[in-house]
């Protein structure tokens, strides 16, 4: 008889062959700037953990007194028995952080695009999608039964193109769902997203942004994108984001209108089906909100951080594309390239990895390096230092 899984060491052996499997890298010890990553002592640059919230003294302390008093499992799906006040009062504080009518927490980001999305849109539907989107919206929306239609990546123009062929079509669209990341996370720019609400708004579309690389990072307070454009309710219907980046923790959320977030709870499936926070991780959310609310120095230093570092690279002669936020990919173009880069830079203790294609185009392979506010200048410096040498070494400048 035929093993029925001889296709997994198959095509495992496929992607090891291509170079295209993942080879982990391990922490042995917390997620701070300098770190131990495969038992070595490395500045660790390709972290999520923008703000440096994820070993900030508070979270740590509230995570640990929720465990104490609620344990460390909530035994239940939200709509059963796993809803507890701490998931209640998180929701709470994130609407108002968000300056939104009501908010809700989904277990991770991953969760909310793939739970709401095919709730928003089905068949007799049509949903624009910008070209670079997250895999995680690109699911969401496969999972839906609604037509899909890409416009070119941050492109108003093109999407107006979109909208007015999608109001001649026959017969007409029930609903048009208009999606874009807020951040890229390829290419660290921002979204449109004053220009794409207002041609929502002309065109009767909603409008969703996934602002997981904006939250902590863009608007007063690193209150988001839809903060950062100073957009109203009415023009962005649904801000989604996550709590696994800047805030340091882990968990996915929306904010919105009462009608929205009544509606997704009572039909995301991720969420009605799927175990609830943890009490430490409800916790650490809620204190990293009150972290980001009354020590805004962290997202001031992120930006000051930011600066340095795309002056020097620049100053140095690297390609940083197009980057407008802590994102700053180094492009090299080579794939092989971008894997040698990172090679040396890790020799160095520089902690970064190549981003190659099928992540991005072929000749687009790169580093992509992300700013953390708990960085000393000294860190920036010697990031800096290290891709000179490695850069001069391997001729990418
Ligand atoms: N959207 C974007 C734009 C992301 O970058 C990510 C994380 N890679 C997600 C959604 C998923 O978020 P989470 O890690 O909370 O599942």
């Amino acid at each position: 008889m035929r093993d029925p899984t001889s296709f997994l060491a198959a095509e495992y052996q496929d992607l090891v062959a291509s170079a295209t499997d993942w080879k982990l890298h391990t922490l042995r010890g917390p997620s701070t700037p300098w770190c131990d990553v495969d038992g070595r002592k490395v500045l660790m640059f390709c972290s999520n953990n923008y703000l440096g919230l994820s070993n900030h003294p508070k979270l740590i302390e509230a995570a640990a007194a929720a465990a104490r008093s609620h344990g460390v499992g909530s035994g239940s799906v939200r709509p059963i028995a796993g809803t507890m006040d701490l998931h209640m009062e998180l929701e709470h504080r994130l609407a108002r952080f968000k300056r939104a009518e009501a908010s809700l927490v989904y277990q991770s980001g991953f969760a909310t695009n793939a739970g709401l999305i095919p709730q928003l849109v089905g068949e007799g539907d049509l949903v624009i999608s910008d070209e670079l989107n997250h895999g995680s919206i690109i699911d969401g929306v496969r999972l839906s039964r609604a037509e899909r239609a890409v416009y070119r990546h941050a492109d108003p123009a093109d999407l107006e193109r979109v909208l007015n062929e999608a109001e001649s079509h026959q017969p007409a669209y029930r609903r048009l769902l208009i999606i874009t990341d807020g951040v890229f996370s390829m290419d660290g720019d921002i979204a449109p997203l004053d220009r794409i609400a207002a041609l929502g708004h002309d065109h009767g579309a909603m409008v969703y942004v996934d602002d997981a690389h904006g939250e902590g990072v863009l608007g007063p307070e690193g209150r988001g994108i839809v903060a950062h454009f100073g957009l109203g309710r009415d023009r962005v219907h649904v801000e989604m984001g996550t709590f696994s980046k800047a805030f340091g923790v882990v968990g996915g959320h929306i904010s919105g209108s009462r009608d929205l977030v009544n509606f997704a709870f009572n039909k995301s499936r991720t969420w009605l089906l799927s175990g609830s926070h943890p009490p430490p991780v409800a916790a650490a959310c809620l204190a990293a909100i009150d972290v980001l609310e009354k020590e805004t120095e962290h997202v001031r230093r992120l930006w000051d951080l930011t600066r340095r570092f795309k002056k020097a690279l620049g100053d140095l002669g690297f390609n940083t594309g197009k980057s407008q936020t802590p994102i700053t990919p180094v492009i090299v173009g080579d794939s092989h390239r971008a894997k040698q880069l990172s090679d040396r830079l890790l020799e160095l203790g520089l902690f970064a990895l190549p981003i190659v294609y099928p992540m991005v185009a072929k000749d687009k392979a790169r580093i992509r390096t992300i700013m953390n506010a708990a960085l000393t200048d000294a860190d920036v410096d010697f990031a800096v230092a290290s891709f000179e040498k490695a850069g001069r070494e391997l001729h990418v400048i």
